[in-house]
């Protein structure tokens, strides 16, 4: 069994560009999203210290809606 790669953001399961036409050209993050919330973290210097986000500390990095709604395509 291969175990499933997660997002290190919100630790969704997320799929490498090696499976296919499919592959995630984000990963290791679920979506652009993740991949910018990460981002913001190195930016303010908080990576450190920031465990698991819940879904609205998502939402309150990016200072948008749900954090989840462009991961379902
Ligand atoms: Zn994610």
């Amino acid at each position: 069994m291969i175990k499933p790669q997660t997002c290190p953001i919100c630790r969704k399961p997320v799929s490498s560009l090696t499976e296919g036409s499919t592959g995630n050209r984000y990963f290791p993050f679920c979506s652009e999203r993740c991949q910018q919330i990460d981002l913001l973290r190195w930016s303010k210097g908080q990576y450190r210290i920031v465990e698991n986000l819940s879904p609205e500390q998502l939402a309150d990095e990016l200072g948008n809606g749900d954090p989840f709604d462009q991961d379902s395509l």
